[in-house]
């Protein structure tokens, strides 16, 4: 009794793990609905690929490793008017950077464009499909709404004979764009609105980026869709929940034009995030107005800012594996993405020494002239970083901030009589400071302790604070930008006008920063700790050997708190 308890617990909390789809795709395969596994990633070439499409693709590839099935990226180009070649290598680079490896299992819809062809010409043959002469304003005025039914064309009742000729001539080009167009014949009075005889190819005079000149009529989404997924051999068409309403339009096409083992679509809800702008539309007007430097923008959430930004692919599938699979849509809050990265990075990154905000230390004891090499391991958390030889000197550079004249309770760095040690070198005492004629501070003083020397075993006394340094005979000045998010969620994300609440501090640029020689030989997209100051990633399109730049990509507190 106890056991077959434990075991129904067991079952239990699997079953709570899985998600819906994990649960359909494992019902039908112990059914014997399909006795393999197949999901695709479709994008269509309009675009570059954003955090939301990590999802997609993410959930797909998931599936289709873990039911040991196969998984196609395959682009949904049979629109000519918006996509662009540019567009598909873009989104190649980012489904192989994002590890979602389908192999040689690249496809183009387009490649299908026969095969559609005759999935049309069949379903006239069965008195399925019909060719229509109305305009497309006329065919919405027909389509009717929620509480009107629709009312059938005029030309709904031509023969085989007559739809079969014309829609050979729609094909060798007799006609122009909107002239005529081919529609299902299912339902005018159907409450699904998808379902009242929808246009399923139309005519357009336009090249495509792979078929060229070859085709005048290309079909519709809806049609096509179906027929792609089943030409190859999908079992779990996932999509987002926008096309529920659209599946038994779906399920038709399978069935009409009598696939073998059709596949089955599976909705899920679309991933939005907070404090970030995700439509299409309005990142090309940031664009098209230089307030973001293009698509990959450090403060965009497209995967190609993601990959600029200094984020990993790691992290990416760390935070698309915590927002989980939902049915219902929801926002997710940025700062989870943020908690991602830093849990990626705590371990697998050097914690260097860069000043952000400097000012001059000056060690008045130690030798005009010397300098040192320290040993300071890389990471405190992961020995197996090893360690680095920095620099050390008698003029340092400092965070301005970690000085203070007159300092509140409480505040352990430096301030005149106080002892704070240098991380992986000495300590050092205040003992005044320099200004300049309106009363900014210039240099700070200080001496040393050389008893204190890291690592010598020295045990003498304490001191609260600890301050990060970079010797400034060997320092390199370098950029560094610091982000907060693009709009101002707090406030709304749109203004009365409806354009977006810009948040006017979401860049930084500091344009004279100091780092230890270490960071010298950095190349695009190598990322490092700074101590004290976050994660930076060296950016891929301003930083040069001369000028590097470091992109922040995240600081190291939040307040985020995981879900429970
Ligand atoms: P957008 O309008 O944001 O560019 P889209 O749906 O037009 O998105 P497609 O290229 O048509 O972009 O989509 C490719 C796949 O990505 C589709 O299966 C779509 O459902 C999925 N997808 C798009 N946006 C999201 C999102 N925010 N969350 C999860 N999946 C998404
Ligand atoms: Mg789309």
């Amino acid at each position: 009794m106890e056991e077959k308890n434990l075991t129904a617990e067991i079952e239990e909390k699997e079953a709570v793990s899985k998600n819906f789809i994990e649960i359909e795709i494992e019902k039908d395969l112990a059914e014997g609905v399909y006795d393999h596994v197949q999901t695709r990633f479709p994008p269509e070439p309009n675009g570059y690929l954003h955090i939301g499409h990590a999802k997609s693709i993410l959930l797909n590839y998931g599936l289709a490793c873990k039911y040991h099935g196969k998984f196609n990226l395959r682009f949904d180009d049979t629109n000519p008017t918006k996509e662009k070649t540019e567009f598909v290598e873009s989104i190649i680079a980012d489904v192989k950077w994002l590890g979602a490896d389908f192999e040689d299992r690249l496809f183009f819809a387009s490649d299908y464009f026969e095969q559609m062809y005759e999935c049309a010409v069949k379903l006239i043959k069965k008195g399925k499909a019909f060719v229509c002469d109305l305009s497309a304003e006329e065919i919405k005025a027909y389509r009717g709404d929620f509480t009107t039914p629709g009312k059938e064309s005029p030309y709904r009742n031509r023969s085989v004979e007559e739809n079969l000729k014309l829609f050979t001539e729609m094909r060798e080009g007799k006609y122009q764009d909107g002239e005529k167009v081919l529609r299902a014949k299912i339902d005018m009075a159907s409450p699904n609105i998808n379902m009242r005889d929808p246009v399923i190819y139309r005519v357009a005079h336009m090249s495509h980026h792979n078929t060229g000149d070859k085709w005048c009529i290309y079909p519709m989404y809806d049609f096509a869709h179906p027929i792609e997924d089943a030409i190859e051999h999908i079992t779990h068409s996932i999509c987002t929940l926008e096309f529920e309403d659209h599946r038994p339009l779906y399920d038709w096409v399978v069935r009409e034009c009598e696939f073998e083992n059709p596949p089955r679509q599976i909705e899920f809800a679309k991933l939005y995030l907070t404090n970030v702008v995700t439509g299409k539309r309005y990142i090309k007007k940031l664009v098209e107005d230089g307030i973001v430097d293009g698509w990959d923008d450090p403060r965009l959430v497209s995967i190609a800012a993601l990959r600029r930004r200094g984020y990993t692919p790691e992290s990416i599938r760390m935070f698309v594996d915590m927002v989980g699979v939902a049915k219902a849509n929801s926002s997710v809050d940025y700062a989870m993405l943020e908690y991602c990265i830093r849990e990626d990075l705590k371990l697998k990154r050097s914690r260097m020494m860069a000043v952000l905000d400097p000012v001059k230390l000056i060690i008045d004891n130690y030798p005009e002239g010397q300098m040192e090499e320290l040993e300071i391991p890389n990471n405190l958390e992961n020995e197996s970083l090893g360690s680095r030889m920095v620099p050390f000197g008698r003029e340092l550079y400092i965070e301005r901030e970690d000085f203070m004249e007159n300092p509140p309770k409480k505040y352990f760095r430096l301030f005149p009589g106080n002892e704070v040690r240098l991380f992986g070198a000495y300590f050092v005492t205040c003992t005044g400071v320099d200004k300049d004629e309106e009363g900014k501070i210039t240099a700070i003083h200080c001496t040393y302790d050389p008893e204190t020397k890291s690592g010598s075993g020295f045990t003498g006394r304490k001191v609260k604070g600890t301050i990060h340094w970079v010797a400034a005979a060997a320092a390199k000045e370098v950029e560094c930008r610091l982000y907060e998010n693009i709009v101002d969620e707090e406030k709304g994300k749109l203004n009365e006008d409806g354009s977006l609440n810009l948040n006017p501090n979401s860049l930084t640029v500091l344009p004279q920063c100091y780092v230890e020689p270490a960071l010298f030989e950095a190349k695009p997209y190598d990322s490092f700790q700074f101590m004290r100051n976050g994660y930076f990633c060296v950016d891929c399109k301003d930083s040069t050997p001369e000028k590097p730049v470091f992109n922040r990509i995240v600081s190291l507190k939040s307040s985020f708190k995981l879900p429970k």
